[in-house]
């Protein structure tokens, strides 16, 4: 009987843990990137609560959208210097010889720097490959691409992997991108996961609004 008890408290909780997921989830995706940081700031509990729930979800694809980044890297010089927004547990700096500075809101691996992705403590223009690997997540999307912006040199890269459901209309999305001074070198839109999409820096972003520049939130489903 105990046994059976057992089972149905954890049941419970993973229940619980699920819909506290889907909550944080929701929150991150409908907020900007600042509302991010409070949150994890006030409740780094959340923060490791998500990461549980983040590597759930991942773990049921095909392929880790990471590994695409990784395999991109090894095919280029090791000497380029990348900049890992929304780094998560590093998967990317522990998987190539490059220097990767590495970004998110709270530490899961000592490599990372702790801040906003829409302010990172780089010089401008110091690094040849930024990268957003699932981490498009706050709503201010044209600051946090205008950072990328920033910090690369000209005609460095920026590569994109995102959910491939959050597109509404990606030649909207690919022409806002010019807007902020990106050019699209290669897009693979061949994974029903995932779009990886791989820009040049041709410059500046230009001011003023880039309207096609939306995502739909990444909600995920009651299982
Ligand atoms: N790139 C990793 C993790 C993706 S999960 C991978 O592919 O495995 C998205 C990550 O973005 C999370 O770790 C989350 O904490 C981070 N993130 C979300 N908003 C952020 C913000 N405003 N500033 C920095 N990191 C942020």
């Amino acid at each position: 009987r105990s046994g059976r008890s057992a089972a149905l408290r954890a049941r419970m909780e993973e229940r619980l843990l699920g819909a506290r997921f889907r909550y944080l989830n929701q929150q991150l995706y409908t907020g900007s990137s600042r509302d991010a940081a409070r949150l994890f700031r006030d409740d780094p509990a959340a923060f490791h609560l998500y990461h549980r729930g983040f590597e759930r979800q991942v773990r049921r694809w095909p392929e880790r959208p990471v590994q695409r980044i990784v395999r991109y890297l090894r095919r280029r010089p090791a000497s380029l210097v990348v900049a890992d927004f929304g780094c998560g547990d590093c998967t990317l700096a522990a998987s190539v010889r490059n220097q990767v500075h590495c970004f998110d809101l709270v530490p899961l691996s000592p490599r990372v720097t702790v801040c906003d992705m829409a302010k990172v403590p780089l010089a401008a223009e110091s690094v040849d490959v930024a990268v957003f690997c699932l981490a498009l997540m706050g709503t201010n999307l044209q600051e946090i691409l205008g950072e990328a912006n920033r910090v690369l040199r000209l005609g460095g890269t920026l590569m994109v992997a995102e959910v491939a459901s959050r597109f509404e209309d990606t030649r909207a999305f690919l022409k806002a991108m010019t807007h902020l001074g990106f050019r699209t070198v290669s897009k693979d839109l061949s994974s029903s996961y995932f779009y990886l999409l791989e820009f040049a820096k041709t410059g500046p972003a230009r001011p003023g609004p880039a309207p096609g520049l939306r995502l739909r939130p990444c909600l995920y489903k009651r299982r």
